[in-house]
């Protein structure tokens, strides 16, 4: 009797903890993480998100992701996560990506992706900014961005209240900055730096139809992805982006 009484018991933990595991990847966050056009180590970059709590991923290599992009399955993610760098978009795709932001949908830029789409005049105006591969005027100045890698880069949070950066103090990461970039005068600035090779702001939002897209400087390699307050501020940039966006969500209202 006393050991049917433990098998019993220990069962129902069993079933217990099968099913709260169940029901806590029902309740993740879905996101689409969007590389290709510029390698990176993979293994500690999917690290970052391997070990997001509430967080579940798929992969995305361009340019299938835009064909991916443009199809119904996007409707599956709550949050798209580019960390690609890419310069082939179809107008047809443009299109989409200009819908689905008309529609609410979040969107999250990360490093090399502000290099993406060089000749699609819009796409600065989605991300809020523009790396320049090649010279371009900005306000009557011509500017050519550059880029300088193992850098101690000193980061100060803009806006400690913000979901995105708080809890997270000013720290230092070691990572690559951009130089003399366009940054959209409209954008809210989240994190900034001081650091002379930089553009001013390393994090910002940008509203583009009824999205508020996000774009995070940071990230260029493993040092980058091991710095926890990095790890902290793509967590909570992914858990504010998919809330903030959540109610133009047509099918993850379960
Ligand atoms: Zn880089």
């Amino acid at each position: 009797m006393k050991n049917y009484l433990i098998y019993s018991l220990a069962l129902g933990i069993m079933v217990l903890l099968s099913w709260s595991r169940g029901y806590a990847q029902e309740n993740n966050l879905r996101v689409l993480l969007i590389t290709g056009g510029h390698g990176f180590e993979e293994e500690s970059f999917y690290d970052v998100f391997d070990a997001m709590q509430n967080i579940t991923y798929d992969t995305a290599v361009q340019p299938q992701a835009n064909v991916l992009i443009a199809s119904p399955d996007v409707d599956e993610y709550d949050v798209l996560v580019f960390y690609d760098m890419f310069d082939t978009i179809a107008p047809a795709q443009q299109k989409v990506y200009i819908d689905l932001l008309h529609q609410g949908k979040a969107m999250i830029f990360m490093h090399h992706a502000l290099v993406s789409y060089q000749n699609w005049e819009e796409f600065k105006h989605i991300v809020g900014g523009k790396y320049y591969e090649n010279p371009g005027v900005v306000q009557g100045d011509t500017i050519r961005s550059n880029y300088e890698h193992d850098v101690s880069i000193p980061v100060k949070v803009a806006d400690k209240t913000h979901p995105v950066t708080a809890g997270i103090p000013d720290f230092d990461i070691f990572d690559e900055t951009y130089g003399h970039c366009e940054i959209l005068p409209t954008v809210k600035p989240l994190l900034s730096t001081t650091h002379p090779k930089s553009m001013p702001y390393l994090a910002w939002i940008n509203r583009y139809g009824n999205s508020e897209v996000l774009y995070i400087q940071l990230g260029h390699g493993p040092e980058a992805y091991r710095n926890p307050h990095y790890r902290q501020l793509l967590q909570q940039a992914i858990e504010w982006s998919a809330d903030r966006h959540s109610r133009f969500s047509s099918n993850r209202n379960h």
